[in-house]
């Protein structure tokens, strides 16, 4: 009979890895060494769950990662689990935007390079503490789905990096709702975003909702899930009013429909 050798976990480039083992007695702790970061299962129910991200541009094929099982009587044991990668379907989009974002001043080439050294370290923040413990909410009421997620963009001719969130329909002046609880560590206008708001989840997740009209919230709040942070519009680099909603899942350029779609955590 025919063998295969299974990945116990399975995601594509751009989208988040739910792990989970069964409860075992004695079991104290599990752990995951995932891109740097030492992350830790966190207990429900019957289950060990970790949420991690498997970014836009990683390899596709078999990875793998250590996971710690740490006992009661001071045992450890280490897993190697393998993880496979599979490859993502994303197509070139040309885009036509005003010149100034594609041929930057050199004070906007400046201001673009600080900001991307700002919102570099934020992401690269470990916040041990978990905040959210339910399923991620889509940020604009009734919107189903986001478009454009990992599309490689050219900018009026010229290519730039990746899309690394989802586009959501919305008029200026649509609410737009916190997707889990969490912290404020970003609420400003920045040259390609736009007004913005970057939540931290801890365990290093982050949202980002970027273009807004208006920023109702302030550095340092705590918001919960569902909290209205702000209004949509069309402010930074874009076509026309949308919400841009990105997650960053330990460094990763995740899909944030994929976080969605893992439900209750
Ligand atoms: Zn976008």
């Amino acid at each position: 009979m025919l063998s295969l050798a299974l990945a116990a976990f399975v995601a594509g480039q751009g989208q988040a890895l739910q792990m989970s083992y069964p409860v075992e007695p004695g079991l104290r702790g599990v752990t995951v060494e995932w891109s740097g970061h030492e992350v830790p299962f966190t207990l429900r129910g019957d289950r060990w769950l970790a949420t991690v991200g498997v970014d836009l541009d990683s390899r596709p094929g078999d990875h793998a990662v250590n996971v710690t099982f740490a006992y009661e009587d001071g045992r450890a044991r280490v897993l190697r689990e393998p993880v496979e990668v599979r490859a993502g379907q994303y197509p070139t989009t040309e885009l036509e935007v005003e010149e100034r974002y594609v041929e930057l001043s050199p004070e906007d080439q400046a201001r673009a390079d600080s900001e991307a050294a700002e919102t570099n370290a934020i992401y690269d923040t470990f916040t041990p503490e978990r905040y959210w413990s339910e399923a991620f909410a889509v940020p604009v009421h009734g919107a189903k789905d986001g478009r454009n997620f990992g599309h490689r963009r050219v900018f009026n001719g010229q290519p730039r990096a990746p899309h690394s969130g989802a586009d959501l329909r919305a008029t200026t002046g649509t609410p737009i709702y916190a997707a889990n609880r969490g912290r404020v560590v970003l609420a400003k206008e920045l040259f390609f975003s736009g007004n913005a708001v970057f939540i931290d989840h801890g365990h290093g997740l982050y949202t980002t909702y970027l273009h807004l009209s208006k920023i109702d919230v302030a550095v340092g709040d705590m918001v919960e899930r569902d909290q209205e942070i702000g209004l949509a519009g069309a402010t930074g680099r874009v076509t026309g009013p949308h919400l841009h909603w990105g997650v960053r899942l330990l460094d990763a350029r995740v899909d944030p429909f994929s976080l969605v779609r893992i439900g209750a955590q």
